[in-house]
């Protein structure tokens, strides 16, 4: 069984080439995912694609075994924790979180038991009613992922999530990010730029090139020079 499938899907913008060109990819249960390549390659529109931000040209999407290509964001089972954060500057930390669920129409007593569960996953829970301004950035990062989280996703995606921080940083929410993949036991696509990256966390390597994947396997397999 797999998290998420992509068969065949292509995207074009315009005339011209393809940015993503006929992908196939299946994402074995609770992995994490490194999509990794040179930029311009066709990560960024793979990940809005899978998001449901971006509609497909061509071929299926699937998660957890059934199709999703043409529903709605907020009907996939995936969610999208973007880089810069993106917080709502007048909502604390609590309120940023459980946001999503307010739109989902859940009452406001499980909204904010949810917020604190998904808090305490981050290790956040003790800045609970801070506004984002009185937060340092890594701080602020843990708040976008237990927002990004709170919904359930089977999938969720992440678009250079560590390349707005210092290196300590960096490092230390690498770790995070593994740890509460694990935790979850959900799996994670993450778009990145670092073959360090992708050697620390991924137990799937993905190499695009040219809106294609050149190759797909263990970082072992991958890295391995022949
Ligand atoms: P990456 O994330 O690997 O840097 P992208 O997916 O952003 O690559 O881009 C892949 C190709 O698609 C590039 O040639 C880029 O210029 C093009 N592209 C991306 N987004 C758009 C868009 N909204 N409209 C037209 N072309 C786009
Ligand atoms: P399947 O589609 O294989 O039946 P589900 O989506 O039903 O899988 O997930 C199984 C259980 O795991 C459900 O009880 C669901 O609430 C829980 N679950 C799924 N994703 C998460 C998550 N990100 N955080 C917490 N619980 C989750």
């Amino acid at each position: 069984r797999f998290d998420a499938e992509l068969v065949a899907v292509t995207k074009r913008y315009g005339h011209g080439a393809p940015a993503v060109d006929a992908i196939s990819l299946r994402i074995p249960r609770a992995s994490y995912c490194c999509l990794l390549g040179p930029s311009g390659c066709g990560k960024s529109t793979t990940l809005r694609m899978l998001a449901g931000h971006e509609e497909v040209s061509d071929g299926a999407i699937l998660i957890h075994g059934a199709e999703i290509t043409k529903a709605a964001p907020v009907a996939r089972g995936t969610s999208m924790m973007f880089q810069d954060y993106a917080l709502f500057p007048h909502l604390t930390a609590l309120d940023n979180v459980a946001f999503s669920l307010k739109v989902q129409g859940v009452s406001k007593l499980e909204r904010r038991a949810r917020a604190r569960e998904y808090l305490q996953l981050v290790q956040m829970d003790h800045l609970a009613d801070r506004l984002p301004n009185q937060m340092s950035g890594g701080q602020q990062q843990r708040v976008a992922l237990a927002r990004s989280l709170i919904t359930r996703p089977k999938v969720l995606l992440l678009d250079e999530p560590l390349s707005a921080l210092d290196p300590f940083l960096r490092i230390r929410m690498r770790a995070e990010l593994k740890r509460i993949q694990k935790e979850l036991g959900i799996s994670f696509i993450h778009v990145t730029h670092s073959q360090d990256e992708a050697l620390a966390l991924a137990d799937l390597v993905v190499v695009m090139n040219n809106a294609v994947i050149m190759q797909a396997g263990t970082a072992r397999e991958v890295f391995e020079t022949p």
